[in-house]
Formats: structure tokens, sequence, C-alpha cells
């Protein structure tokens, strides 16, 4: 039986509503010694009453609802307070549940009761945290379908596909002789084919979509004045960065969430590449070639208005590590100097003027980099580094069986692949992990999730 647990579950700030969360056998024992009702109060229905303290005296006008049996988010009677969100009301709140026998839930207690449940598989409660997390509409659209059980939907058959081929390994392993139908190698090998294309898939699509689940990590750098806090701006929509005449302005990193061209972008604008002047810039020149080695995409802005610098030509050698780089000739409007289209002629260039405002064709190249093509955020897309791995070893797996089987060995040893493939698969949307990958899925959750 498991003991009852409160929490808030909406943010702990001044809003309109709160919520608190209870779960647990005695859940509506609790929220009763909390709330008074005129009506009894139903199933699934809300009513309206009064939050009381302990010693009686009214602290909110408000509404609660039950939810009874097992038909409730944790899979537990259940009842949930909707509160005026004051910190004071909340506090008041909380503390009379407390005071009431209720224990205050740890973090993601109310997920990890709901998959201890069964309510949720692994995938699914992984889910709910990373809709809560999401930061681009993609990755929200991706954990609400997951949430569905759409990776479920997807792995089982494979899964069911291979537990099938084991159960035929395993017979001719321990019966070699009797007359049970012998598993061909070539229907083995269809079934691991079409698992092993399956995983790669998986796995291929995910990648291709972190620029958009996660955002694409991106440096803006390039040579004082040349405009980088200008189209900093300009991306942005914002005045965010000081613009002046005078180089050296910018020496912290400024980071924004940004979309371009349909691409989300995590944006820092950095100090400009060049001998610095005083500690400070010198510090600030440093972090922005430190921000440029580990930025995925680059954007060099150069002055394209005049010849290039030394400094422009000293920027190039930061973005070796980038998986894309595109240079700017920024200031269009004052007239390109042909020097610059000269300029790093291994990258893609765009022409564009910052003040302008008028960002197209830096739009249109940074979205022919990250084409979401005929990605489908559709909850089969892995997301975080748990369900990667689990995929991979599963892949892995299943081609040490194909090998195996291939050339020819001793069947047991095909078997063994075969069922590694199968519980790593099963890991990824099942039941059957073990405790610690589930206590390191629900120790990234908060408190009243
Ligand atoms: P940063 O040092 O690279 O961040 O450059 P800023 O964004 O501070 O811009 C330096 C100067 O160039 C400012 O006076 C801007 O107004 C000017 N500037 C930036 N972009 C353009 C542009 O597209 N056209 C023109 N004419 N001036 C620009």
């Amino acid at each position: 039986m498991s003991d009852t647990i409160y929490a808030l579950s909406t943010a702990p700030a001044r809003s309109g509503v709160a919520v608190i969360r209870i779960s647990g056998n005695s859940a509506e024992d609790l929220l009763l010694r909390v709330f008074r009702s005129k009506h009894p109060m139903r199933n699934r229905e809300m009513t309206l009453g009064t939050l009381v303290s302990p010693d009686g005296r009214a602290l909110d006008r408000c509404l609660a609802v039950v939810f009874r049996g097992s038909a409730s988010y944790t899979g537990e009677p259940s009842a949930e307070l909707h509160l005026h969100g004051s910190p004071a009301v909340i506090s008041a709140a909380l503390d009379a549940l407390g005071r009431a026998g209720g224990r205050p839930a740890a973090a993601g207690e109310f997920t990890r009761r709901a998959f201890l449940n069964g309510k949720l598989d692994l995938a699914e409660a992984e889910a709910v945290g990373e809709l809560i997390a999401a930061e681009t509409r993609e990755a929200a659209e991706n954990a609400a379908a997951m949430l569905s059980g759409a990776l479920g939907r997807m792995l089982k058959p494979a899964y069911d596909a291979i537990i099938d081929l084991c159960a035929n390994l395993a017979a001719e392993v321990d019966y070699p002789d009797d007359d049970i139908e012998p598993l061909t190698v070539p229907r083995a090998l269809d079934t691991l084919f079409h698992v092993e294309h399956l995983l790669e898939n998986t796995l291929d699509r995910s990648d291709r979509a972190r620029a958009f689940t996660e955002g694409v990590r991106t440096a803006i750098v390039g040579a004082p004045n040349a405009g980088k806090s200008t189209l900093f701006n300009a991306i942005l929509g914002e005045r965010r960065a000081i613009v002046t005449d005078a180089p050296g302005t910018t020496r912290d990193l400024l980071r924004e969430r940004a979309t371009l061209g349909g691409v989300p972008l995590l944006l820092t604008d950095t100090a400009g590449l060049r001998d610095a002047e005083n500690e400070a810039e010198r510090i600030g020149v440093q972090l922005a070639r430190e921000e440029a080695a580990s930025a995925e995409l680059v954007l060099l802005v150069l002055d394209g208005s005049r010849e290039p610098t030394p400094d422009d030509c000293a920027a190039p050698e930061d973005l070796s590590t980038a998986a894309h780089t595109v240079v700017i000739l920024n200031k269009s409007d004052l007239g390109i100097h042909p020097a610059t289209r000269e300029f790093a002629p291994d990258f893609l260039h765009v022409e564009l003027s910052a003040t302008s405002g008028d960002l197209s064709p830096l739009e249109q190249a940074v979205h022919s980099l990250y084409d979401a093509g005929d990605l489908r955020f559709d909850g089969t897309l892995l997301t975080n580094a748990r369900q990667r791995a689990a995929c991979s070893s599963a892949l892995d797996s299943v081609r040490a069986a194909i090998d195996a089987l291939r050339s020819g060995l001793p069947t047991d040893l095909a078997l063994t692949d075969a069922e590694r493939a199968a519980a790593r698969i099963g890991e990824l949307f099942g039941r059957g992990a073990a405790e610690d990958v589930i206590d390191r899925v629900f120790a990234n959750f908060c408190v009243g999730k």
C-alpha cells in the first residue's frame, strides 16, 4: 500500500491558478481534511469549495477533483486542488496537507508511480519529462506523440519477431534431434535484416532531428564592427546586443533562442576576433574562440563593403570544427567589395544588410543546411542518451546475430545475440528495465511531475 503524496505541480510562482496533486490510497481522505464543499464530491468532477487550515480558517475559495480507483494519471486514487496562484496560498495549502498526514512527493514521484502501476512505459514516462522541457515545437510534438505510445507501437512488432526467432533458435539448440520444424537460416536472417533496417532508420532519423528538437548551437563570429551584434539583434527581432561604431563593445557571450529559416537556433553573439586592447576584451576574444570551436553552425560576419582585413583572415582558423559555416558578407547596402567574394571560398556565402532587417538570403542558407526533409516528429524519434544507447546496442547485437548465422557458427551464439537485442529493444519501450536505469530516468524529473 503506497503512502499518500502531494506536491505543487504548477510553477512555484505567482499565477492565475496553481494545481496541487495528491496521490495514494488515502488521497480523497487527505483532500477532505483540507477542503470543504457544500455538495459531496463526485468522481472526476470539479467541485467548488473552500481550502481550510488545520484550525478551520478559510485559506482560499477553490476547486478540487478526485479520481477514484485506478483511473488516474498515477494509476492509484488521486486528487487535485486548483487554487489561486498566490505563493502565500500555495504554501498554506502545502502546509495544511502535511499536517493532515500527507507526505511531500519526491521529484518525479507521480510519474514513477504511473510507471510502476503500468500506466506508462519507460519511453512514455521520459516523454512526460521531455514534453515539459521541450524548447522547440518539434520537440514538443515528438514528445506528445511518444507519450501516446508511438515508439512502442513502432518497436513492438520488431520485438515480437525477435522473441519468436529466439524461441525457434532455443528449440533448435535444446532439442537438436527432435522433429521440430527447423528455422531456416534465410528466414531468420530475413527477420534480423528487417529489425536492423528499422533500428538504423530510427537512429538516423533521430540524429537528423536533433537540430530541430534541441536547436542548433550557433555562434556569430567575426572581426570587430563587421555587424555581428546588428545581425544578432536582427535575427532576434529585438535590440538585445549593444551596437556601436566603437570596436570591442561585446565582451560577454550573449545567448538567446531564435528561429531562422524554420530552424531553431541556440544563438550566441561573441566578441570581435582581433588582438585585444585590454584584459576584458582579451577574455572576450578567448570566449569567442571557444564558442566558435564548440558550435555546430558558425555565422562568420564580414564587412562586405571593404577588403578583408587581417582580423577577418584570422577568423577561419577558429571554424574548422563546426559542422557548417556560413560567411555573411554584411553591409551589402554599401556595395559589396569583390575581394570579399573570394574570402574563405570553401564556405557558403550570403550577401545581406543586417541593418535593413532583410535576412532572407541567410534564412534560405540555414534552411537548406538543416532540411527537415521527410522527418516527421511523430513520437518515434529517440530524444535522449538512454534511448539512443539502447537502440545502438540493440543494433550491434542484431548485427552480431546476423554475422553468426551467416558464418555458420553454432546456433546458440546467434541465440545469445538475438536475446540481447530483444532485451535492449524491450528496454526502449518496455517495463523490463533495470532498477538503476529507472532511477536515472526519474532523477531528471522535478517535484510535482
Ligand atoms: P560588431 O562589432 O560586429 O558587433 O558590429 P555592430 O553590430 O556593433 O556594428 C558595427 C557598426 O556597423 C554599427 O555602426 C552598425 O550600425 C553598422 N552596421 C551593421 N550592419 C550594417 C549594415 O548592414 N549596413 C550598414 N551600412 N551598416 C551596418
